[in-house]
């Protein structure tokens, strides 16, 4: 995926800049044509991994399979707020989540949870959720997400992705919705 010969052939910073469009989305039929899961230019957010040229407005471009389940485009969706937050607000995202070192562990491996109160967790890893994708897991877990410490199951979200994503985004502080959007 050339983002910058993307750009140029849909005239996409022209129409970011007229204020016409705030930010691009690319779904393909299968295989990986839709570049990365997310990415963004721009004078303060700035993915470097994409190469994606700056238009002068921060644009999130986002790369979507139609074959897959819409929980897929969720979890992009995810990754994304992750990205911003971590961008904007490091130390207060890191606390929120309290688990983003696990995204280093194995995939497929389980890890022991860890020991007192975790936070919301992040798209990978749920507050109990013991390896990457783990949205099923019945494990208990003292959990702050939701404003007050308790004990958590994957039962509080429906133990699926879907139910997991819908109910991490709803504990998203307010705050971090204008980096979301590239403010
Ligand atoms: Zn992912």
């Amino acid at each position: 995926m050339d983002y910058n010969t993307f750009l140029d052939e849909f005239n996409i910073c022209s129409k970011v800049n007229s204020g016409e469009i705030d930010e691009t989305w690319i779904w393909v039929n299968g295989g990986d044509g839709a570049g990365f899961e997310y990415t963004a230019s721009g004078p303060s957010m700035n993915d470097p991994y994409s190469g994606m040229k700056s238009c002068g407005k921060n644009m999130f471009v986002m790369g979507f399979d139609y074959t897959r389940t819409w929980d897929l485009a969720l979890h992009s969706m995810g990754h994304r707020m992750e990205f911003a937050a971590k961008h904007n607000h490091q130390s207060e995202y890191l606390g929120w989540d309290s688990r983003n070192h696990r995204y280093s562990s194995p995939y497929n491996t389980e890890v022991p949870l860890e020991n007192g109160v975790v936070g919301c967790g992040n798209i990978h890893f749920p507050p109990n959720a013991k390896k990457h994708y783990d949205y099923s897991n019945s494990a208990n877990v003292q959990s702050n997400c939701t404003g007050s410490t308790q004990t958590i199951t994957c039962s509080i979200w429906g133990c699926n992705q879907e139910g997991f994503l819908k109910w991490w985004f709803s504990y998203v502080p307010s705050n971090w919705w204008s980096s979301f959007v590239g403010k």
